[in-house]
């Protein structure tokens, strides 16, 4: 039998595939795994249809089609007010996770510290691993997920190379205000320390709160590797197409891994989405679109026993059963899809030593029909 020395000796199935398949075992609803149950706007499905018929099936340029990275520079410039360069500072990636793995392989050597917060989305920590890095974790309270900036200054080391942020945040549904940025830069300012900062929903926030990306910031921005995902943007998870930005200086040594570990991402796709694009509507409506279906998930369960606060961005809300039972959030999730056919993440998952605080995670982007049976079943618990 052939031996070998795991990388990752400790990390189990990520919990989106173990919860998917056991709602697919069981029948359940799935609000477990972001995705949207509804489809895509045709219109789209048209463009990225239409770009195959027209030949556009090679490879692309590395960094992604040219006019796509121009109609996202404007973009940028546009919502936030900083220009990136189309042609040095924006690649398109295989979605927000193969940025995010790029851009830890760029730039994290063996023994550098990177600081992620807790609770996070689980491909951070992997890839520091991979990397020879050392994951250096700060628990949130689950009362309100603010960030102690005192702590978070206090965490940081010569050894710090990374930090890495997400907001709209993907499981609390917080989002970072501008004072927080402008902790974050004032204590990032005397170091050299990168920013990795993944806004893979910064166009699903809520109650006309602003998304305050990095790039409004000079300082951050000047040390920040931005991440997006069209899939959450788009409604098509399963298209894999995201982007990134970066100042020149970062770009250019992200590009040398991109390059290796894609080269390109497909071709037909980059040509549709940058037509799509030209509809500012299309990524506009998004906040009041999701809002409506937060809004809606929320009253239909406002009878419920669950506690929860308003998610303020992201497709997720969170609810807080601690009134009900003391049951561990793994095990009350497997219970919930086996007997009651209803699928969420349990929050642990993404804590320090699991910590349970007795919530779970339930992801919005669905169907009236689908968001219904939820509540429905949520709503005799
Ligand atoms: N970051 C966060 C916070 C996410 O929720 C996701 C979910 N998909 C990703 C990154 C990865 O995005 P993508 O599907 O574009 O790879
Ligand atoms: N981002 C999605 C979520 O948080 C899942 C992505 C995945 O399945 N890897 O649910």
């Amino acid at each position: 039998m052939i031996e070998y020395t795991s990388k990752l000796p400790n990390l189990k199935t990520t919990i989106f595939t173990v919860v998917t398949n056991l709602a697919k075992k069981y029948n359940a609803v799935n609000l477990s795994q972001g995705f949207p149950d509804f489809e895509t706007d045709p219109r789209l499905v048209q463009a990225v249809t239409k770009t195959m018929k027209d030949g556009h099936n090679q490879y692309a340029p590395m960094a992604g089609l040219l006019a796509l990275r121009e109609t996202l520079s404007q973009k940028t410039q546009e919502l936030h007010g900083r220009y990136y360069d189309p042609e040095t500072e924006i690649t398109i990636t295989a979605g927000a996770t193969q940025a995010i793995f790029t851009a830890i392989t760029a730039f994290v050597s063996k023994g550098d510290e990177v600081i992620v917060l807790k609770p996070a989305y689980d491909c951070y920590e992997p890839a520091i691993t991979l990397a020879g890095g050392i994951p250096v974790l700060i628990q949130l309270e689950s009362k309100d997920f603010k960030i102690d900036w005192e702590e978070f200054r206090n965490t940081i080391t010569p050894k710090t190379k990374m930090v890495i942020i997400n907001t709209p945040h993907n499981p609390s549904g917080q989002i970072l205000s501008k004072e927080d940025m402008l902790e974050l830069q004032n204590i990032l300012a005397p170091t050299n320390i990168i920013l990795l900062s993944d806004e893979v929903y910064e166009h699903i926030v809520f109650d006309g709160a602003a998304h305050e990306s990095a790039s409004r910031f000079n300082d951050l921005a000047s040390r920040s590797i931005i991440c997006s995902s069209f899939g959450k943007t788009f409604h098509v998870t399963g298209w894999k197409i995201g982007y990134c930005v970066a100042p020149k200086v970062l770009m250019s040594e992200f590009q040398k891994v991109h390059q290796f570990n894609v080269f390109c991402v497909n071709h037909p796709v980059q040509v549709g989405l940058n037509a799509y694009l030209q509809q500012k509507e299309n990524y506009l409506s998004l906040n009041s679109f999701y809002q409506e279906k937060r809004d809606y998930f929320l009253n239909a369960i406002s009878g419920s026993r669950f506690n929860y606060i308003p998610t303020k961005g992201s497709f997720f809300q969170l609810l807080n059963y601690a009134d009900i039972t003391d049951e561990n959030d793994v095990l009350l999730n497997e219970r919930l899809i086996k007997d009651y056919k209803l699928a969420a993440i349990p929050m642990s998952v993404f804590n320090i030593h699991e910590k349970d605080d007795k919530m779970l995670r339930f992801c919005f982007a669905k169907k009236k029909e689908t968001l219904d049976k939820a509540a429905d079943i949520l709503n005799k618990i």
